[in-house]
């Protein structure tokens, strides 16, 4: 079957660096590739909701909004992520965005706990 041309295709949302400058971060990692805004009990207990800006790998200083969920009972997966990049408005599966900020909190577990905000 030909492809349609009149599919409109998504534009992601994205916010540079310099966007972000003057915003305040619950934790932000050593080349500030994820930032993270905040981070709140999820509501299934040993659960974990993170709000941030993950950097594009292919566009350095660009930042996605990403919002995850990790569960810390269920080996670190991730119930629920959203993300602003084109994979994630595509696909049900995590995207490499959600993946990589799951990452920074498990290599920074004890310092991100420490600002989790208690309901
Ligand atoms: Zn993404």
């Amino acid at each position: 079957m030909p492809e349609t041309v009149t599919k409109t295709e998504y534009k992601p949302f994205t916010m540079t660096k310099k966007q972000l400058a003057s915003e305040e971060f619950a934790f932000v990692n050593g080349n500030k590739s994820v930032m993270i805004e905040r981070i709140a009990d999820g509501r299934i207990p040993g659960s974990y909701l993170l709000k941030g800006y993950v950097e594009s790998k292919e566009r350095k200083g660009t930042y996605f909004q990403v919002d995850i969920v990790i569960s810390d009972s269920k080996h670190n997966s991730i119930p629920w992520s959203n993300c602003t990049c084109t994979s994630a408005h595509y696909r049900s599966n995590p995207c490499h965005h959600a993946l990589r900020m799951r990452d920074v909190f498990l290599a920074n577990r004890n310092n991100m706990l420490k600002a989790v905000m208690r309901r």
